[in-house]
């Protein structure tokens, strides 16, 4: 390959990687919303694995109803006025993630989405002013500012407003005139914003890659057991003992490992241990 087209290659990986970094982050977010939003109305776990994390132990299940409003998993998709919100770090994190995406979209759209069009229009004074385009202001793919009367896009909640800012970064819709492509330094900040935004929900939901002693010894070998949570990951248990540990699980690293659905078993043999010393 010649040094120029290396170095072509060179200057696209640098431009396209914080928007796929950006991209990636942001669907985090969204995809796990809803899990934040429910956190908000439990108490904060003080068990392992987080509650969070637990739903393939089907142990969180709740009977759903039909007929309720739309849902991911079982919270509404929008942060509402909680009269007794019981975890704070939830929401906290939940209005920080909020705040901060709204004011990304609201400094994209500064830049990059053209101003409501105005048309001349007749006035009773036989003049002709010029009218804001009602059909351009209300062209769905807008993002609209808040203003003292009115929360514009914020209405429609963080999804939305993620959903937006990922078609911005990734420079969707601008075969017509209401959108120019992100400046470079937009999309870094958008990078970074959608980097902390998600950090911020993970480390609410506990799903940030922290470590934790177990309370209860291994029920084989009364060794240590270490809980392990990672992004995006699911959680796992090691016995600190090592090969000497018989437990019925495969060895990681010289550690008798559990993980995922695994955990079923290893939830049961703690059970039975707790009961035989009850
Ligand atoms: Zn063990």
């Amino acid at each position: 390959m010649s040094s120029n087209a290396r170095a072509l290659l060179d200057e696209l990986d640098r431009a396209t990687r914080p928007v796929a970094q950006a991209v990636a982050d942001l669907r985090a977010v969204r995809e796990q919303w809803g899990d934040l939003l429910a956190a908000i109305e439990r108490p904060p776990a003080a068990q392992w694995p987080p509650r969070e994390t637990r739903g393939f132990l089907d142990l969180a299940a709740e009977p759903r109803t039909d007929g309720e409003r739309p849902t991911v998993g079982r919270a509404p998709l929008t942060l509402r006025e909680h009269p007794a919100p019981l975890n704070l770090d939830a929401l906290d994190a939940a209005l920080e993630v909020e705040r901060d995406l709204f004011e990304l979209a609201d400094q994209l759209a500064e830049y990059v989405q053209r101003p409501v069009r105005r048309i001349p229009k007749p006035h009773p004074s036989g003049r002709t002013v010029a009218a804001v385009d009602a059909r351009d202001r209300n062209n769905p793919a807008r993002w609209h500012y808040a203003s003292q009367s009115d929360p514009g896009s914020r209405a429609y909640g963080l999804h939305w407003a993620a959903v937006w800012i990922e078609g911005r970064v990734c420079g969707e819709d601008l075969d017509g005139d209401l959108f120019t492509p992100a400046p470079a330094h937009l999309l870094d900040r958008a990078a970074r914003v959608a980097a902390r935004a998600r950090r911020t929900v993970e480390r609410a939901l506990e799903r940030d890659g922290r470590t934790t002693d177990l309370p209860d010894p291994c029920p084989w070998c009364r060794g240590q057991l270490v809980g392990q949570t990672r992004p995006g990951g699911e959680p796992a248990v090691t016995c600190s003992t090592g090969e000497g540990c018989g437990a019925p699980a495969r060895l990681e690293a010289g550690r008798r490992t559990w993980r995922g659905a695994e955990l079923v078993g290893l939830w049961a043999a703690m059970d039975a241990a707790r009961n035989r010393e009850a």
